[in-house]
């Protein structure tokens, strides 16, 4: 393994930039999508204001942290200014005034792991999950959106690899591979790890965005405008980077000690956040720091069958990139485990 990491990318590479970047180009959610989900999220506003007039409306996940392809369903957050706890109650309240609205498909999920309220609107034809006081994940995504305005590779790198494990089937959490979420990370990491560095580490710098949530301090340099020139000095490309990224989780890593960490900028040891053996159902078979719940792993739903899966796939793309000479069909090429 570690033969085959010291070996330098194909001389070639540069001619994977092209096609990388018009994969890229074509994901990108046309504008008339944006005003559609605007036009919904309005809509919603209108509905919930009428019941809860305090409450309050954000959109997060892909929709809004900026790594949302087209036709991507959206996630809202319903926030209330207090500890809710029932959750089923407002959940099935919610579904009765969206059921009456003509929405479509209205179902409310109550014992979900993240219970929500799923609809279909007719007039945009866009599906969404609304959750209760996920307050975290609004701000993570806001994290996440901050990161992508710095340097534009992390999201034509972030884009290759959601859409590289989408075609794989390596995007399923309930089957034990990875989230989106979590690719992103994997995405943010590698660019702050790589020298010179791509991307800085928000939340080693002075802290001008401050919130607390669920009693966990969330706290980053979020004027990100003044960062635009951050990652000039590397002049590496979207093709190099994709290269890279395979590489080190296909041959780079070291799985049995190392945890990446987007809060510290770096790796920290399995021994420093005690995530050395299995814990009930958490394994850490990879490991992921969630950048503000730093107690969790999101690697936590990977189990002894899919840490194969996962990293003979990580190895079968990096070769792919490295050898094929057609590696931009043969790397999104379907496959389901
Ligand atoms: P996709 O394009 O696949 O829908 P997505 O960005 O919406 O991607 P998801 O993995 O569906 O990604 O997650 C939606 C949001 O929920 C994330 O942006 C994140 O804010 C939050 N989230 C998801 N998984 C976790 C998790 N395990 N821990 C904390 N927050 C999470
Ligand atoms: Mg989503």
């Amino acid at each position: 393994r570690m033969l085959k990491r010291q070996m330098a990318c194909r001389g070639d590479i540069h001619r994977l930039n092209a096609p990388f970047l018009a994969i890229y180009e074509s994901l990108i959610p046309p504008e008339e999508e944006r005003t559609k989900q605007k036009q919904l999220l309005a809509l919603l506003e209108k509905l919930v204001c009428k019941e809860w007039p305090k409450a309050q409306l954000f959109l997060y996940g892909s929709c809004a942290n900026s790594f949302g392809v087209s036709k991507s369903d959206i996630d809202v957050c319903l926030v209330f200014n207090e500890d809710i706890n029932d959750k089923s109650e407002i959940l099935l309240k919610l579904a009765d005034i969206l059921q009456s609205d003509n929405l479509q498909n209205v179902q409310a999920l109550t014992h979900a792991r993240v219970p929500i309220v799923k609809l279909k609107d007719p007039a945009t034809g866009i599906s969404c999950d609304i959750c209760i006081n996920n307050v975290l994940a609004v701000v993570n995504t806001k994290l996440l959106r901050d990161y992508a305005k710095i340097d534009v590779r992390l999201r034509q790198l972030a884009f290759i690899v959601k859409h590289w494990a989408k075609s794989r089937g390596v995007n399923e959490t309930y089957r034990g591979t990875l989230s989106s979420y979590a690719y992103v990370l994997m995405c943010i990491h590698f660019l702050q790890q790589c020298r010179p560095a791509i991307l800085p580490c928000l939340q080693g710098m002075e802290k001008t965005y401050n919130v607390m949530v669920d009693n966990i301090e969330c706290a980053y340099f979020d004027k990100v405008e003044q960062l635009s020139n951050f990652g000039s000095p590397n002049k590496e490309t979207v093709a190099q980077l994709v290269w890279g990224f395979f590489n080190y989780w296909a041959y780079g890593h070291d799985y049995a000690n190392s945890v990446i960490s987007v809060r510290t900028g770096s790796i920290i040891s399995k021994q420093e956040k005690d995530w050395t053996r299995r814990v009930g159902n958490d394994r850490h078979l990879i490991c992921i720091e969630d950048p503000f719940e730093i107690s969790h792993d999101l690697g936590r739903v990977v189990d002894k069958f899919s840490i194969r899966v996962l990293r003979e796939e990580f190895e079968r793309a990096a070769d792919v990139i490295q050898y094929d000479p057609n590696p931009c069909v043969k790397l999104f090429a379907p496959y389901v485990h």
